[in-house]
């Protein structure tokens, strides 16, 4: 991705190839609007909504799309407390249905309900201890949509597969299964998360981050058309302040998925202010 100014001219020249498209008949698409957002997993506390404040008031109008997905009983809360801010409030998890006898389980509906605008599904840590498969994933997409949710939708290889070599065929086959065609013509992001890099300080280099999320988009561009262009696919997966601005400027990646380094509003900021 390139910095902000760099960017200001390219959307420049693409409004000027797309009145030139418009003689030509030429479709010229838009790039996707990064997306930053923070996974607290299950960490954080009421008294931890000051780090989330802190985050609004660093962002101030910035143009990324900056979110923050909180353990779930926090979102009423953090919710309140960012109203009117850059920052949107997101789910970490939704079950599949609406509501019933799902003890300790969230509905898509009871997030919205909360102030949630957004919600991770088919994080690799709930694919490996809940075995959420491809097929539930695009259940809880499905639930996500009806309530309004924009889904970020997590995949990605272990390290085994990787040194199978089989990174590319995983992560395009978690694609296909796990964004039901309901998508085309809303809003979502698909967050790469190679598992062997989250938590573990260890990270792809950009060739292998932008061979993969070059094969996330054709996916997208068969499965959804032209219009999956805009969509962003994220990069997640050990991000920090010091390796942010490398990981972020590389091709296809829209954005991040941030788990630890999303705990504290300076190392949070230093991440979105790198786009
Ligand atoms: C994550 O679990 O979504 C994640 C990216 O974690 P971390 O940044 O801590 O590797």
């Amino acid at each position: 991705m390139r910095p902000l100014a760099g960017r200001k001219r390219v959307t420049e020249t693409a409004a000027w190839l797309n009145r030139l498209a418009v003689c030509k008949k030429v479709r010229v698409m838009k790039s996707p609007t990064p997306l930053i957002a923070g996974n607290w997993k299950m960490n954080g506390l009421a008294s931890s909504i000051a780090e989330a404040k802190a985050v609004a008031e660093g962002v101030g109008a910035t143009q990324v799309r900056v979110a923050i997905c909180p353990p779930c009983i926090l979102i009423d809360r953090m919710s309140d407390a960012l109203a009117g801010s850059k920052v949107l409030v997101g789910g970490q998890d939704a079950h599949a249905d609406d509501a019933g006898a799902f003890t300790g389980d969230i509905s898509a509906e009871m997030l919205a309900d909360a102030g949630a605008k957004l919600v991770i599904l088919g994080h690799s840590e709930r694919r490996e201890a809940y075995r959420e498969d491809d097929e539930l994933v695009a259940k809880k997409v499905r639930a996500a949509l009806r309530h309004g949710l924009e889904p970020i939708v997590c995949v990605g290889e272990s390290l085994d597969q990787r040194n199978a070599g089989k990174a590319l065929e995983v992560v395009t086959a978690q694609v296909r299964g796990s964004l039901p065609p309901e998508l085309k013509g809303k809003a979502f992001a698909v967050a790469y998360e190679p598992i062997w890099a989250i938590g573990t300080g260890l990270t792809p280099n950009n060739p292998q981050i932008e061979e993969v999320h070059g094969a996330i988009r054709a996916t997208l561009v068969e499965m959804f058309g032209e219009e999956a262009q805009v969509v962003p696919i994220l990069y997640g997966g050990s991000v920090k302040p010091s390796n942010a601005a490398e990981i972020l400027h590389a091709r296809e990646v829209g954005g991040a998925l941030v788990g630890g380094a999303s705990l504290k509003a300076a190392d949070f900021l230093a991440i979105v202010r790198a786009v």
